[in-house]
This record gives C-alpha cells, sequence and structure tokens, in this order.
C-alpha cells in the first residue's frame, strides 16, 4: 500500500477506534475505498492519495465516528452473495442472518421448484440470497412498512422475487397451506433492549425492525401463526431470534403446530435461529 493511503488509514483506524467503534481498520479501508472509487490493488499501488479524496475520506470518518453505520455512509451491504442497497428506514442485514439465509436455501436447494416466503423482508437480503443460490425457486417477500418497502423493491427489481407490501397477519390468503419454506428474521428485541445499544444498533435501524412487544416475542408468535396458514404439511419455516430465545420459541413452535423443531447457533455460539416442520392433521387445523 502506497504511505499515504496507510498513514491515511491509519490515523482515521485510531480516530475510529478511540470513538469506541468495533472495527476500526475495517472500517476505515472501507470508507477510503469509497471515497476513493479505487480498487484495492488501485489504492495498493497509488503513490498518492487525491487532496480531494483525502477530504471526502475525512468527512466520512467524523461521520462512522460519530456513530453513523458504515453501510449507510457506503450505500451498501453485503449479504452472502448479493450486494444490497441500504439507506434510512431499512434495516442493515447483519452476518448472522446469512446462517438463517441458508438454512432456507439448503432446504430449498432439494426441492423442485419450491414457492418460498420471506415475512418481515427489510432490505430483502434473505430473498436476494435464496434466488441468487438457489435456481428455479419462486420467492415472494412480505413487507408492511412503506419506506423499508421502497428498499425491498429497489433491491429486487431486476431479481424475479415478487414484492408484496401487506401486514403479513393477512398476506396471501390465496396461497394458504401451499408454500414449502417460510423465513423471516422479525423484530426480536425487547422495548427494554434499547438503553445502552450501540448508537449504530439503536439509533439508525428503525425502532419497528429491532423492537417487539411480549419481551420481544410478539412478532415470532405472528410469523409462527402465519407460517401455520402458509405452509403445506412438512413445510419448512426458519425464523432467527435473540440468543435468550431459543428455549421459548421451541415452545411457541410446539404449541403451534410444528414438530422437529430444532434450535441452531450462530458463528459467535450464540442461540440464533429455529427450524421447525408444518404437522399435518394439528389439533389446531
Ligand atoms: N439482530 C438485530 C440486531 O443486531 C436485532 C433485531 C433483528 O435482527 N431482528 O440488533
Amino acid at each position: 500500500m502506497s504511505r499515504g493511503s496507510v498513514r491515511l488509514l491509519a490515523e482515521a483506524s485510531a480516530k475510529l477506534a478511540e470513538a469506541g467503534l468495533e472495527s476500526p481498520q475495517a472500517d476505515a479501508r472501507l470508507l477510503l475505498l469509497h471515497a476513493s472509487g479505487l480498487s484495492i490493488t488501485e489504492l495498493l499501488t497509488t503513490s498518492r492519495i487525491d487532496a480531494r479524496i483525502v477530504e471526502k475520506f475525512n468527512e466520512l470518518i467524523d461521520q462512522r465516528a460519530a456513530g453513523i453505520p458504515v453501510q449507510h455512509l457506503t450505500g451498501e451491504a453485503w449479504f452472502r452473495n448479493v450486494r444490497l442497497e441500504v439507506g434510512p428506514g431499512v434495516f442493515v442485514p447483519r452476518p448472522e442472518t446469512e446462517l438463517v439465509a441458508g438454512a432456507a436455501i439448503a432446504e430449498a436447494g432439494r426441492l423442485t421448484d419450491p414457492l418460498v416466503v420471506e415475512l418481515c423482508a427489510g432490505s430483502g437480503a434473505i430473498s436476494a440470497a435464496l434466488v441468487d443460490e438457489v435456481a428455479g425457486a419462486r420467492v415472494i417477500a412480505i413487507e408492511k412498512d412503506p419506506v423499508a418497502a421502497r428498499w425491498l423493491r429497489r433491491n429486487l427489481r431486476s431479481t424475479a422475487v415478487e414484492v408484496v407490501e401487506a401486514d403479513m397477519a393477512d398476506a396471501l390468503p390465496d396461497l394458504t397451506g401451499q408454500v414449502a419454506i417460510v423465513v423471516a428474521n422479525p423484530p426480536y428485541l425487547p422495548w427494554s433492549a434499547g438503553i445502552g445499544l450501540p448508537a449504530d444498533v439503536g439509533g439508525h435501524d428503525p425502532a419497528q425492525a429491532l423492537f417487539a412487544d411480549d419481551h420481544g416475542l410478539a412478532a415470532i408468535r405472528v410469523v409462527i401463526e402465519v407460517a401455520r396458514r402458509l405452509l403445506s404439511p412438512d413445510g419448512l419455516v426458519v425464523i432467527e431470534h435473540g440468543d435468550d430465545q431459543g428455549p421459548a420459541v421451541l415452545d411457541e413452535l410446539k404449541q403451534g403446530g410444528f414438530r422437529e423443531g430444532v434450535c441452531h447457533h450462530d458463528l459467535a455460539g450464540r442461540p440464533r435461529f429455529v427450524t421447525g416442520r408444518r404437522m399435518s392433521g394439528w389439533s389446531g387445523d
């Protein structure tokens, strides 16, 4: 890397570390790539960074130090192999959700032309990854928030995913019992968790994508109900949840007509999502 960029990155990283951010080096590198428009190879071989780029970069570093998520500053987030556009009003997809998508993708890959529904779709990360990785999957993404739905449409416009702006509770009445997989990363943080969240979580993601009533379980309960309505017998539900909600969600699944409930861990070893299969002949049917 050129001396210019090495020094620039070192100073910026120190500033971000001082602001208490968790990945100062990676953030600084991403923001320099964004400010310069250069590829990493170009950055390595450039002898001098233009003053205009330095100025733009320093502004971005100041914004990042003030807690604005790096993805809002670059306008993009990567999720598995897909690039999403993100900004104010939509939840920035997180790495742990890549495994949630992975469970739906693995199931879809085993089936022939499966019908998959994503609930609480937000930026559309899970749906975009599904159609990217599973040929033949028909995917419908549901989002009720109009601002998030705009990002969703933008991210999925060049894919075959159908976007439906609706409340999941009564969405897709024509597809009762016909869906192979229902997947969701619903809001699941209890409102009490809002206090003390890092600024780039609490302050920039829309609250309705993060928090839910009933100790964070209210939206998960609706997801389970909707999954029971939409899934065909043996259809799979995949739901992300908080790391202390595994037993409660497994219990809800069991009560709600699902068998083979399993709680899966994320890469940090924390309980992060459940899967379950819709029972046929459940007493509540
Ligand atoms: N995972 C979120 C977070 O990192 C919490 C809410 C959600 O994903 N549904 O803050």
